[in-house]
C-alpha cells in the first residue's frame, strides 16, 4: 500500500548537523511547522571529540547532535532520517488554510485558492520515493571533505589525520606533527601549526613548490619542507607513526594535518538552482559553496542555507551561529507572507 501523503510543513530543514537544528530551533521555537531531513553523515563523525565549542569542548559529535535533536523536539520539530534526492520548487498558491502562529500547515498544499498570494512552495524528494512539501527551505546539506589519494589517509580522517589546527591542535601540541600540501594554502597551514609544536614538517607532495619568500618565512620558524610525493602513511597499533615519501626516508609524525576539498550535496544545490562561488584559498581551488547574504539567503527566493553548505571554514560555533540567523530570517519571511495573506483573505471576504 502507498504511504499516506505527508503533512506540508512551513519549513523544511535539509540536513540535520549543527547548521540545520540551530535553524530548526529558531523555528521551533516561532511556532512553526517544521521537518528536518538528515543523511546521518555529518562532517566531523570519526572525530571522537569536538572542541573549541564554548560550554561544550570536548564533547563527542553525536552527544552533541543527540542533545540537539532532544532541544528541538520539545519544540514539536520532527526530525526524519531520510536522504533529499531532489528538491524543486513549485508553483502552488500557498496562504489558503493558514490561520498564523502556531497552524499546522494543513490544507496549504495545492490549496490553489483564487486571491492567494503566490509564494515560493518546495517540493523535496527523498531516497525513499516520499514527496515532502513546505512554504521554505534551509539547506544545511554540509559538505563532504575529498582528501588527497594517499592510501592509508581517509582511514586515520579525524582521529590523527586532522584538518584545523583550531578543532584539534591542542589535542596534539609539542607533537611531531606534519603539513601534506595539497597546493599553496600549506604554508599558511604548516606556519599555523608552528604555533602548537616546533616539530613541524611540511610535504610539498608535489603540489607546490614554496617560492623564496615562502621558503624564507618556513626556515624563519624551523619548518622543514620535504619535497617529492607521499605514498603512504604508517600506522602503528592504530596510531599514526610517519609518512612515506615516494623518494626518501619516512618522516616520523604523530599527526598530519591536511586541506581537503569542498564537496556539495549536488542534487540539492543544483536541483535547487542555488547560486554557488568557487572557493579561492591563498591561490588555490578548494572546491565551491552556495552563495548566501549575511542573512543566509540564497539567489532562490525561499531558500536558505547555512553551514558548511555555505563554506567550509565554519566550525561548530559559527554553523550553529548561521543556523540561528537563518532560521530566525525565514520566520520573519513568513511573518511577511502571513500578513499579507491575512489582508488579501481581508479583501475577498469584504461584501
Ligand atoms: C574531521 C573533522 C573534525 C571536526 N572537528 C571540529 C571541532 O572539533 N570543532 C568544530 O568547531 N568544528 C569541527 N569540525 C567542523 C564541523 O564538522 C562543522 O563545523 C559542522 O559539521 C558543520 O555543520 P553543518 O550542519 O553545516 O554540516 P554537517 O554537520 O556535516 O551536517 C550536515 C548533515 O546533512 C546531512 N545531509 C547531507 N546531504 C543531505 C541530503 N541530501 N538530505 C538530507 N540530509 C543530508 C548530512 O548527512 C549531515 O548529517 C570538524 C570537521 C571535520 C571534517
Amino acid at each position: 500500500m502507498p504511504d499516506a501523503p505527508l503533512t506540508p510543513v512551513d519549513v523544511l530543514v535539509l540536513g540535520g548537523g549543527a547548521a540545520g537544528l540551530s535553524a530548526a530551533l529558531s523555528l521551533g521555537r516561532s511556532r512553526r511547522t517544521v521537518r528536518v531531513l538528515d543523511a546521518g553523515e555529518p562532517r566531523n563523525a570519526t572525530s571522537p571529540h569536538a572542541h573549541n565549542l564554548l560550554t561544550h569542548d570536548g564533547t563527542p559529535p553525536s552527544a552533541l547532535l543527540a542533545a540537539g535533536r532532544d532541544e528541538v523536539a520539545r519544540y514539536g520539530v520532527e526530525v526524519v532520517t531520510a536522504r533529499a534526492v531532489a528538491a524543486q520548487a513549485v508553483d502552488v498558491p500557498s496562504d489558503a488554510g493558514r490561520d498564523g502562529a502556531g497552524s499546522d500547515g494543513a490544507g496549504w498544499a495545492g490549496a490553489g485558492s483564487s486571491g492567494a498570494t503566490h509564494e515560493p512552495t518546495f517540493a523535496v524528494r527523498t531516497a525513499d520515493g516520499r514527496t515532502h512539501h513546505a512554504r521554505r527551505l534551509v539547506v544545511a546539506t554540509g559538505m563532504r571533505d575529498v582528501l588527497p589519494d594517499v592510501p592509508g589517509l581517509r582511514e586515520r580522517w579525524g582521529r590523527d589525520v586532522l584538518h584545523c589546527p583550531y578543532c584539534h591542535g591542542w589535542e596534539v601540541r609539542d607533537r611531531r606533527l606534519a603539513v601534506l600540501a595539497t597546493g599553496p594554502r600549506a604554508v599558511h597551514a604548516a606556519l599555523l601549526v608552528r604555533q602548537l609544536s616546533a616539530d613541524v614538517t611540511l610535504l610539498t607532495h608535489d603540489a607546490f613548490a614554496p617560492d623564496a619568500e615562502q621558503r624564507a618565512d618556513l626556515a624563519a620558524r624551523g619548518v622543514r619542507v620535504v619535497p617529492g610525493r607521499v605514498t603512504a602513511v604508517r600506522v602503528e597499533e592504530d596510531a599514526l607513526t610517519g609518512i612515506v615519501p615516494a623518494d626518501g626516508d619516512v618522516v616520523p609524525c604523530d599527526a598530519v594535518f591536511v586541506g581537503t576539498r569542498a564537496v556539495l550535496d549536488d542534487a540539492v544545490v543544483d536541483g535547487l538552482g542555488l547560486q554557488t562561488t568557487a572557493l579561492d584559498f591563498l591561490g588555490e581551488d578548494v572546491g565551491r559553496a552556495v552563495a548566501v547574504d549575511a542573512t543566509g539567503a540564497t539567489s532562490v527566493p525561499g531558500v536558505w542555507a547555512a553551514g558548511n553548505v555555505t563554506g567550509p571554514q565554519h566550525a561548530l560555533a559559527a554553523s550553529i551561529a548561521a543556523g540561528s540567523l537563518a532560521g530566525a530570517h525565514v520566520n520573519a519571511s513568513l511573518v511577511t507572507a502571513d500578513v499579507a495573506a491575512a489582508r488579501a483573505a481581508r479583501v475577498t471576504t469584504r461584501p
